[in-house]
């Protein structure tokens, strides 16, 4: 039987919502809808937690002077405007107001229906069936065997798992520059769309937030950083337990961008702890835990690997290896999100289509040029096709002198944006994201187009204004824009 309720919010605002038998129920919450399912109310499985003053302070926190969806001035995270709000906006799915009739709760957007399976989502038309209006968990895509029975256009390609990757390193990023730590991040809690690339992390609810007392999280197996599966055993008073924090966020965000790029757990390889399968699972993931790819002990390692993070480009790998090996153990040592970002970054304009129509990844880092070959499927990428851009930024204080500022790997029909023209712009949440100019092949010779830089030069010196062209030459030499912050550009062909 469907009934409408109504609650009553803290700041007096009513709002109704759809009470059904058998609501769906999570570890520490049930949720009802709204009756245009724009919204949900969520309250406490367990009325201790909703009577819990810690609960409510944290909630209260969260929903006000921590929230970096809210802009500063509507009383949201310090620094945020408005526009950087209504982007992180799309990043979280963040609650925006508390429930105090007829009982503690708070209220949530809906997740965005792209984040939701539609119709035929699975290869067996039951599955479809039961995955219709589910919520696009990040585990439905980052196990090869889970991938076998969706459909093929469901799994997006190897660009846009790419894109997901920076899209929850720069979320993840804004939560610790706020202070605040996630505490529970997981193939649960971040929902993505392999599809346009997009994701939103979810149950926020959960947050570690300065100065509060923390939420009393247990995390999600395979996700839980090792010092803290390691003492999860004692009180949780207990000075010796390690807590979640923004330490143990960093370890579940490399695990998950290892996941979102290989489609495979970095701990979980052949190397047997104990025999019984809860204690083995206890040991892989805590005090005895290994990374699969750990380069000074293979022990671990699937005889099977056929793409490692090598062929993810320097930068990745080293990451990686920070945090799984150096920093496995070593909280300190492991990778902050900000890098984690823009190492992903780095590597999407290093992306090159694979020149395979059959090949599932699409995409690979072509971070050698000398090794141009596709590591998804082993087509070799032709030389002509082989164009970059060894990007320049002017040194401060020493006129005419230029430092190395990137590498772009460009091809036919690929935009380019004001960061790879601009050296002081970052593709972060504050970045233009329109188009400013963008290579193309014509009469097989590739082109650079300029469609809206203000005083782009050609190799000669003149002023190529938005619509004309910079053909595209090995050795060209040209300035992306003669502004003070523009980038030179030195162009390589077939290397
Ligand atoms: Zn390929």
């Amino acid at each position: 039987m469907e009934r409408t309720a109504e609650a009553i919010l803290t700041d007096g605002r009513r709002l109704p919502y759809v009470i059904k038998d058998d609501p769906p129920r999570g570890g520490m919450k049930y949720t009802y809808f709204a009756p245009d399912r724009s919204y949900v109310v969520q309250f406490f499985n367990d009325p201790k937690n909703a009577a819990d003053p810690n609960l409510r302070k944290r909630i209260e926190a969260i929903i006000g002077k921590y929230n970096p969806t809210l802009s500063e001035e509507e009383g949201g995270a310090r620094g945020g405007t408005k526009a950087a709000a209504d982007y992180f906006a799309g990043k979280f799915c963040w609650p925006f107001a508390i429930v105090q009739s007829p009982e503690f709760g708070i209220v949530c957007p809906a997740y965005p229906s792209d984040f939701l399976f539609s119709d035929n989502a699975s290869i067996y038309p039951q599955m479809s069936k039961d995955l219709k209006g589910k919520d696009k968990k990040s585990k439905w895509f980052t196990s090869e065997k889970l991938r076998q029975i969706m459909k093929e256009r469901e799994l997006g390609d190897f660009r846009s798992m790419l894109c997901i990757s920076i899209n929850l390193a720069r979320a993840v990023r804004r939560m610790h520059s706020a202070g605040l730590a996630h505490s529970d991040l997981s193939c649960n809690n971040v929902l993505i769309d392999p599809i346009s690339g997009g994701c939103v992390v979810i149950d926020i609810d959960s947050l570690v937030v300065p100065g509060i007392y923390p939420p009393e999280v247990i995390g999600t197996s395979g996700y839980i950083a090792p010092e803290v599966l390691t003492t999860l055993g004692l009180p949780f008073g207990d000075p010796k337990r390690n807590l979640p924090n923004a330490r143990t966020d960093l370890h579940a965000l490399a695990v998950l961008i290892y996941e979102y790029l290989l489609f495979r757990h970095p701990l979980s390889g052949p190397k047997i702890y104990s025999k019984d399968p809860d204690e083995d699972e206890y040991l892989s993931k805590g005090e005895k835990a290994l990374f699969i790819e750990n380069p000074y002990d293979r022990s671990n390692r699937p005889p099977d690997l056929a793409i490692t993070i090598s062929d993810l480009g320097r930068s990745l790998e080293s990451l990686f290896l920070r945090a799984f090996v150096d920093g496995l153990h070593c909280p300190d040592e492991r990778p902050t999100a900000m890098e984690w970002e823009k190492a992903l970054v780095g590597a999407f304009d290093l992306l090159h289509p694979c020149e395979n129509p059959n090949c599932a990844a699409g995409w690979f880092i072509l971070h050698d040029p000398a090794k141009p070959v596709c590591p998804f499927c082993g087509t070799k990428v032709r030389p002509e096709n082989i164009v970059r851009f060894h990007l320049k930024s002017r040194m401060r204080g020493s006129p005419g002198q230029w430092k190395e500022a990137g590498v772009i790997n460009v091809y036919h029909n690929m935009p380019l944006f004001k960061w790879h023209i601009y050296s002081d712009v970052f593709p972060d949440e504050k970045a233009d994201r329109s188009m400013a100019a963008y290579v193309c092949r014509v009469n097989g010779e590739f082109l650079l187009v300029n469609r809206s830089v203000h005083s782009m030069r050609s190799p000669g010196g003149n002023i190529v204004p938005p619509g004309q062209a910079i053909r595209l030459k090995d050795g060209a030499v040209f300035l992306m824009s003669d502004e003070e912050t523009g980038c030179l550009c030195e162009v390589s062909c077939g290397r």
